[in-house]
């Protein structure tokens, strides 16, 4: 079986081929917004999505070199994301769903990142730890359904990243950019740690980095070193503790600040002290991208689920645990 799968919840459009034959992710093609400075406007990036939307569709399919007649269903990002951008993946979801008569699948954003790394890794019941721009929160299924065992109570860590580098005029995206200085200092600097029960919390860090940077004491590389050490301690505190209640003995990664050596060096360190094992994907497959929605819309859909053209809407507020999981 064949499944075209659509992403497009924020800054990036995707379209991606992947068979259920051999579990192969046949094309996964990525086309992200990019900014000098970062920031985002939802009613830009959905003109950027329509802008790429052709493209990125004949690339997907010219990769693996099969006919859009040959796909036997369409998978898209239902939600969580930016109601604009979604309702550009959703339309053409659609209308690829009529034009083609071929069943259609909503996906939730989060659960495809889980998803994902149990169709490409041995994982079979991981933690996610999903830390992107706008979300962080550890992902586990129980009872039933996927839950959110814990997540930061303000912003998301990639966010913070970003605009703690914005300060250091570091540029956008800031992660990577706060990766290579951390690399180049080993001196740590006493930063707040705030984890709260199963949660993170970011605001007052942030607030603390504002005052040191405009102190001028402090040298770029070592508050970034540190920077790094404080937050990714608190997603691995938070990680550990769900792994710990729930008695799972897997960690995925997912999200574009999972893409950090740093964060995976301490995941590591973390799971073989508990004896467990720490997934780490591709990059292509943890920042945002179809091949996850269509995977997860395979499996949807040889579970007996299906989304109506009437139901194909989006549902930019979805939550984890809304989704009815039938698949597991
Ligand atoms: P996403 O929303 O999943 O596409 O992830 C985007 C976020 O990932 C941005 O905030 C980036 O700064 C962050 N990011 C990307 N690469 C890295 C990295 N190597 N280290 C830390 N953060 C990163
Ligand atoms: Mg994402």
């Amino acid at each position: 079986m064949i499944c075209l799968g659509i992403e497009s919840t924020a800054h990036s459009f995707s379209i991606s081929i992947v068979s259920d034959k051999n579990k192969k992710v046949l094309s996964n093609i990525i086309n992200a917004y990019k900014t000098k400075t970062g920031g985002l406007i939802p009613s830009k990036l959905a003109e950027h999505h329509v802008e790429v939307l052709d493209i990125t569709l004949r690339k997907a399919l010219t990769k693996t070199g099969i006919s859009i007649k040959d796909v036997d269903l369409i998978a898209f990002s239902q939600g969580p994301g930016l109601g604009h951008t979604l309702r550009i993946g959703a339309g053409l979801a659609r209308s690829l769903s009529l034009l083609l008569n071929k069943p259609l699948i909503g996906v939730n954003h989060c659960i495809a990142h889980l998803e994902i790394g149990r169709f490409l890794t041995r994982a079979k019941d991981p933690v996610l730890l999903y830390v992107s721009g706008a979300n962080t929160q550890v992902i586990a299924y129980e009872a039933g359904k996927y839950r959110v065992f814990g997540e930061t109570l303000d912003i998301g860590a990639g966010n913070f990243l970003d605009s703690f580098a914005r300060e250091l005029d570091l540029g956008f995206p800031g992660g990577p950019r706060i990766e290579a200085l951390a690399k180049m200092s080993r001196k740590y600097i006493k930063l707040p740690y705030s984890v709260k029960g199963m949660d993170i919390s970011l605001g007052g860090l942030s607030t603390n980095l504002k005052q040191k940077i405009k102190s001028k004491k402090y040298s770029k590389n070592d508050l970034c070193f540190s920077v790094q050490e404080t937050v990714f301690a608190m997603l691995v505190e938070v990680a550990e503790r769900a792994m710990a209640h729930t008695d799972k003995n897997e960690l995925l990664l997912g999200g574009g600040v999972a893409c950090n050596k740093r964060l995976q060096e301490m995941c590591e360190i973390m799971t073989k002290e508990r004896r467990a094992k720490t997934f780490v994907l591709p990059n292509e497959f943890l920042v945002d991208n179809a091949a996850m929605i269509a995977v997860t819309g395979l499996e949807m859909f040889k579970a007996g689920m299906r989304t109506s053209i009437k139901d194909a809407n989006i549902r930019p507020y979805e939550r984890t645990d809304d989704v009815d999981v039938r698949w597991r």
